[in-house]
């Protein structure tokens, strides 16, 4: 059932019903069936519109989702911040985040693309083993709006398989791939249970500022305590993401955060 596309046609139709029969209410009603017939067209035209940019507007927010838990970072006096890394995992920088990692006693949640790390299991094998958490980032990245429920499972179901077949025990939250959302998504997450997780900082959105350095000040002006940091280290040309995690652990470091996973951060709502 694509969920999204029902949504948006009945809110269309209702729309489209209440703007034509307000109007008919203030001006009359009309005799000629052309005019009457134009009237439902505007108002069609009129609601299409509306609707359409409530919808854009839905599918992009980062901060609202129509059902089901979702977070963007958690209200908590603790001084802790969960570091959330998306895509990938490529077997070229794993060795190096995981070192770095492990070099300030951070544990980092890794939103990993299903196929992707089915492509490269030493580096996912060495995420779990290294203890870092792995979430479902989908199977294949596509956006997953204007899909069915049937396509949303599929992309999960996909994602989870590989996760648990390279041993990954723990709670699996998931993030939206390319951050878009409508109903059908959701849905099937509320269904299942599961976080919906976002951020409240995003310092290499959207797209690479190409300063490591600005990238670190950015994060450690707006950082608080529950903060979720989302960075994309695995692309080749991220060249300032990954040079600007070393800078981002050591600052926020030395103000005092500890760096947990997001489901230890859930755990202290
Ligand atoms: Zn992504």
């Amino acid at each position: 059932m694509n969920l999204d596309v029902i949504a948006v046609a009945a809110l269309i139709l209702v729309l489209t019903w209440l703007l034509w029969f307000g109007w008919t209410v203030v001006r009359g009603y009309v005799r000629s069936r052309w005019w009457r017939a134009l009237r439902v067209l505007i108002a069609f035209a009129v609601a299409s519109v509306v609707v359409g940019a409530l919808t854009c507007a839905l599918i992009n927010a980062r901060t609202v989702q129509l059902v089901g838990d979702h977070v963007t970072r958690v209200d908590t006096a603790h001084r802790v911040v969960a570091l959330t890394f998306d895509d990938g995992p490529d077997d070229l920088y794993v060795s190096e985040l995981i070192a770095l990692l492990k070099r300030f006693d951070a544990r980092g949640t890794f939103y990993v693309d299903g196929a992707e790390a089915a492509a490269h299991p030493f580096a996912l094998r060495s995420l779990i083993v290294s203890g870092q958490e792995i979430g479902n980032h989908s199977s294949r990245h596509g956006r997953l709006i204007f899909v069915s429920t049937a396509t949303v499972r599929r992309e999960l179901e996909a994602a989870d398989a590989v996760i648990r077949e390279a041993g990954f025990a723990g709670r699996i939250t998931f993030r939206p791939p390319q951050a878009r959302k409508l109903l059908s998504l959701p849905w099937v997450l509320w269904r299942d249970r599961r976080t919906t997780v976002m951020w409240d900082l995003a310092p290499d959105s959207p797209s690479p500022a190409g300063d490591a350095a600005a990238m670190a000040r950015d994060v450690a002006d707006r950082v608080r305590p529950g903060s979720i940091i989302q960075l994309r280290p695995w692309h080749p040309g991220n060249v300032a993401t990954r040079e600007a995690l070393p800078l981002i652990l050591s600052e926020l470091r030395a103000r005092g955060y500890g760096f947990v996973t997001v489901s230890e951060l859930l755990d202290l709502r």
